[in-house]
C-alpha cells in the first residue's frame, strides 16, 4: 500500500470540528478535506499566502504557523506555506504533506486545546479572493477518455474516430502555462483562423464555436530529475493534489489548426483552475480500481502495476453548468449540462506520470497535468459541448427554454467536483466558475 491509497486518523468519517460550519451535510470541506489554496483578504494588498479550507472559513496558514500547532516536519511545512507559490512545499514530499495534514487534523478537531490560538486566523471564505496556487511551470494536456477521444475523433473522422496508437499511449502535449488563471476569469472570445469544411480558404474572425472541456488538474509535488524517470509504483509520491480544470477550446480554430501538430491556438487563450486543491492524501478513501478487458492492448511494463490495478483510479464527480447573461438578470440558478466521474479514465494518474517522465523528461514542482475532457460512457455524460451537441449539430435546452450550441458572449460556465461513498466522509473540490466576454 502507497501513503496515496493508506487510511488514517484523518480520514475518520466520525471526526468533526470545531469549526461550525465544517459539520454540515453535503459540506465541501470537513476536517477530512482540507484542501490548499492561495489567498489574501479581497481588496487588500496584502501579501498572497497559503490557506487550508474548513468548512465556510479559510485558515490562514501564514497566521497559524506560530501557533504551537506544529512541530518537527510540520512546523518546516507551515511555514512553507507562507508564500505566494506552493511550489516549495509541493516540493517537499509526502512526509511533509502527511505531517502537517495530521497536524492541522488535530488542531482543528472538536476539543482541541489549539482552537482559542487558531480562531484568529480564520477567515470567511465570501471574504478572500485567489490567486494560481502555485508557479505552474509546465503543463501538459492529456487525452485520457476513450469515451471524449471517440466522440471527438468521430466528428474529425468519422471513418477512424480512434487512431491506432489511443489504446497504447497515454496522448497528450504540451500547453501553454502563462494562459492559465484560477477561478473567477473572465476572458475574452479568442479570434483566428477560421476554415469551414466546405471552404476553400480560411478566414479571420471570432471563434464561434468556442467551448468549455470538464478536466481534473494534477500538481505535480518533488518531480524528477532531468535523464531519470519516475517508475509507476513511485508515481504518487509525485503527484501533491488535484483541482478542477477548464480547458477552454476554440473548436473552429482546433478543426483548421490540429494537424499535423497537434492544439495551438485554439487552446492557449485561456485555461482556468480551481482555487483549492484537494491533496491525493485526502483522497484515499475514494480510490477505484483500473481495469483493461482481456481483448484490449495489454499496457506495456512500465505502465503496469498491481497497485495501479487495485486502486488506481480516482472516483471524483464532476458536474458543469452554464449560467447565461439571461439566467444571472433573472436571479434563476445555472442550468446542468452533464454530470461524469473521473473513474471512467482509460489511463490512471500513476500512468500519466509514468508516461511523461519515461524518456526522461524532468517533472517540477507545481507542474500541472490536465486530464483530458472526462466524459462517461454515456452521451449526457459529456465533458464538452462539442459532444452534447454533435458537433454544433443538435442544439441543447437549458432550464429557462434558452438554447445553446456553442458558448454566447456573458456565458459563465461552472464546474463542480466531489467524492461520496458509504463508509466516508464526503469531500468536494468548490467551484471553478469563469466567462467569456466579447472578442474586441
Ligand atoms: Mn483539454
Amino acid at each position: 500500500m502507497s501513503y496515496a491509497t493508506t487510511l488514517n486518523e484523518t480520514h475518520d468519517p466520525s471526526l468533526t470540528s470545531w469549526v461550525e460550519s465544517a459539520n454540515e451535510e453535503n459540506c465541501d470541506f470537513p476536517i477530512q478535506n482540507l484542501p490548499f489554496a492561495v489567498f489574501r483578504r479581497a481588496g487588500t494588498s496584502e501579501d498572497y499566502r497559503a490557506g487550508v479550507a474548513i468548512g465556510e472559513m479559510v485558515l490562514d496558514l501564514a497566521a497559524a504557523k506560530g501557533c504551537g500547532a506544529f512541530e518537527g516536519i510540520a512546523q518546516a511545512a507551515v511555514s512553507a506555506c507562507d508564500n505566494p507559490e506552493l511550489n516549495g512545499f509541493m516540493g517537499m514530499g509526502k512526509e511533509a504533506w502527511g505531517a502537517l495534514r495530521l497536524a492541522l487534523s488535530r488542531a482543528l478537531r472538536s476539543g482541541s486545546d489549539t482552537e482559542d490560538k487558531l480562531k484568529p486566523c480564520l477567515i470567511c471564505m465570501d471574504d478572500v479572493e485567489y490567486k494560481l496556487p502555485c508557479r505552474i511551470g509546465d503543463y501538459t494536456d492529456f487525452y485520457t477518455s476513450i469515451y471524449h477521444a471517440t466522440a471527438v475523433g468521430k466528428l474529425f473522422r468519422p471513418d477512424n474516430p480512434l487512431l491506432p496508437n489511443y489504446k497504447w499511449v497515454p496522448i497528450g502535449y504540451h500547453g501553454r502555462s502563462s494562459s492559465i488563471d484560477v477561478s473567477g476569469q473572465t476572458f475574452k472570445r479568442p479570434k483566428g483562423q477560421i476554415k469551414a469544411p466546405d471552404a476553400t480558404e480560411p478566414s479571420f474572425a471570432p471563434c464561434k464555436r468556442l467551448d468549455y472541456e470538464m478536466e481534473v488538474g494534477i500538481y505535480i509535488g518533488p518531480g524528477n530529475d532531468l535523464g531519470d524517470s519516475i517508475s509507476i509504483e513511485e508515481a504518487e509520491d509525485h503527484v501533491f493534489g488535484i483541482c478542477l480544470f477548464n480547458d477552454w477550446s476554440a473548436r473552429d480554430i482546433q478543426g483548421w489548426e490540429y494537424q499535423p501538430l497537434g492544439p495551438f491556438l485554439a487552446k492557449n487563450f485561456a485555461s482556468t483552475v480551481s482555487p483549492w486543491i484537494v491533496t491525493t492524501e485526502a483522497l484515499a478513501p475514494f480510490r477505484s480500481s483500473w481495469t483493461r478487458d482481456s481483448n484490449e492492448p495489454q499496457p506495456l511494463d512500465y505502465l503496469e502495476s498491481e497497485q495501479n490495478r487495485a486502486s488506481g483510479g480516482f472516483d471524483i464527480e464532476l458536474e458543469v453548468q452554464l449560467e447565461t447573461p439571461k439566467m444571472k438578470e433573472a436571479n434563476e440558478p445555472a442550468s446542468h449540462l452533464s454530470l461524469s466521474n473521473f473513474k471512467h479514465s482509460y489511463w490512471t494518474v500513476a500512468q500519466m506520470v509514468a508516461h511523461h517522465s519515461v524518456n526522461g523528461c524532468n517533472l517540477q514542482p507545481g507542474d500541472m497535468l490536465g486530464s483530458g475532457t472526462q466524459s462517461g460512457p454515456e452521451h449526457e455524460e459529456a465533458g464538452s459541448l462539442l459532444e452534447l451537441t454533435r458537433g454544433g449539430k443538435e442544439e441543447i435546452k437549458l432550464d429557462n427554454d434558452e438554447t445553446r450550441k456553442f458558448l454566447e458572449d456573458g456565458d459563465t460556465v461552472i464546474m463542480r467536483g466531489w467524492c461520496a461513498k458509504d463508509g466516508a466522509k464526503r469531500i468536494g473540490f468548490g467551484e471553478v466558475a469563469s466567462t467569456v466576454i466579447a472578442a474586441d
